[in-house]
């Protein structure tokens, strides 16, 4: 019988990742860089990532640097030496020079597709599966089964769910979970960066916030919300986002200006994932699966990265399966919390409020704003907490 092109290697040594979004792609160069057999399968039909742009912070950046993409990252992206935030009217409350934070590492800002890029063609096309979907599940004490839509079967000795936030190994591993965070929405899409704009600008309004990032070839990175879902009422999204950012100022105007009926608006949703266990005996979950965590500190992306190289240290070091995976929870769990409880708290101050709760606002982050991104992002740079 002829094998299906997504018919899959069934040695019960490998590694199944199932995701091949930042997490897998981490995770699966990491394996294969230590000689180990792996499969990355993905629902997708072929590459493409979602989204437009994506800050790496320093921590990202070096985890990038650890896989081995170090330079190519650098080549192709915006380095990011400082950000700036500003009121709805473009006047700077603050900005945070990353570059005289010693040991924070360099930021980059690229386009997403870029990344996937990067990530895929170091672990080569030959170690991915698209359009493969899991059926059913059956861990035993040595190996996991796993049946396909294809109809085939596979063992795996370990099988990784890095399949994103509304994963589907989440699902079978621990049942149903509760992901989003109502109330909160938003577009994203890319624009041609006005002249002038040379940094990071977060705009904040009241209950929403424009994110513009200049991206590699002129492109720009925006991000029309985490807006209150009770300014997105009435009329098409393009109507809504023109309304809600209409009184922005600064650079603001010149980005509208771009959009038409024609420019694809990304809807943005937001989400959280605290769950007790991120894994099974053989079974285990890493990047959004585990513990998605709301933009407002870059940190999914940079966490799911820091996942794949901590688990592979964790599987290198340790024969044992279960107990790799007991090792691998136990340290990313602090580091995880820390980045999700800290975006947590930075994702609720995008909430309506009145208009003299915004002016004190904007009044204690001219004083201390920098301060605050600091010691929210400082502890997250820190060299040693991610090893
Ligand atoms: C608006 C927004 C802005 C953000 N900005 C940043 C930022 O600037 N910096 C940053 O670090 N992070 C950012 N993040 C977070 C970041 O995008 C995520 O944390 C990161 O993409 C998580 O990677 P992942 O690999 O875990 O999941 P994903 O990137 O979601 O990848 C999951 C993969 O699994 C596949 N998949 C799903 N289900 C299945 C299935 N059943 N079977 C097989 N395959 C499946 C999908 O096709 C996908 O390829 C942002 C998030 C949002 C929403």
């Amino acid at each position: 019988m002829a094998r299906s092109p997504n018919a899959l290697n069934s040695s019960s040594s490998s590694t199944l990742i199932v995701g091949a979004g930042i997490a897998g792609l981490s995770l699966t160069l990491a394996l294969l860089r230590q000689g180990r057999s792996v499969l990355l399968a993905d629902r997708r039909p072929g590459a493409g990532a979602e989204g437009v742009g994506i800050l790496l912070t320093g921590n990202a950046a070096q985890a990038l640097a650890e896989l081995g993409l170090g330079a190519a990252a650098a080549a192709a992206a915006e380095r990011v030496a400082a950000v700036d935030y500003c009121d709805r009217d473009g006047q700077r409350l603050f900005e945070l020079d990353l570059e005289a934070r010693p040991g924070w590492g360099t930021f980059l800002c690229m386009h997403r597709h870029t990344l996937q890029q990067l990530l895929l063609a170091a672990v080569g096309t030959e170690h991915v599966r698209w359009g493969a979907k899991i059926v059913d599940l059956e861990e035993a004490p040595d190996d996991v089964m796993v049946r396909w839509d294809d109809g085939t079967t596979s063992r795996h000795a370990l099988v990784v769910g890095a399949d994103g936030v509304h994963s589907d190994l989440r699902r079978r591993l621990f049942g149903e979970v509760k992901t989003g965070l109502p109330g909160l929405a938003g577009w994203r899409f890319l624009a041609r960066c006005p002249a002038g704009l040379q940094r990071p600008q977060y705009m904040l309004g009241n209950g929403c916030t424009l994110l513009l990032h200049p991206l590699p070839g002129g492109d720009l990175y925006c991000g029309a919300g985490p807006a209150d879902t009770a300014l997105l009422v009435g009329g098409e999204p393009l109507e809504q986002l023109r309304r809600v950012f209409g009184d922005f100022g600064g650079f603001a105007p010149a980005v509208l200006a771009q959009l038409s009926a024609d420019t694809p608006l990304l809807d943005t949703t937001y989400h959280c994932v605290q769950i007790p266990s991120w894994r099974s005996r053989r079974c285990v979950l890493v990047g959004d699966a585990a513990h998605a965590c709301p933009p407002t500190l870059s940190q999914g992306g940079a966490m799911a990265l820091e996942d794949g190289l901590v688990l592979a240290r964790h599987l290198a070091t340790e024969p044992h399966v279960p107990t790799a995976l007991a090792g691998f929870e136990e340290q990313r769990r602090p580091r995880v919390s820390q980045a999700l409880s800290a975006s947590l708290d930075r994702m609720f101050a995008n909430r309506l409020a009145s208009e003299h709760f915004i002016e004190v606002r904007n009044t204690i982050l001219r004083a201390v704003g920098a301060e605050q991104l600091a010691a929210a992002w400082g502890p997250l740079m820190a060299d040693e907490a991610r090893r």
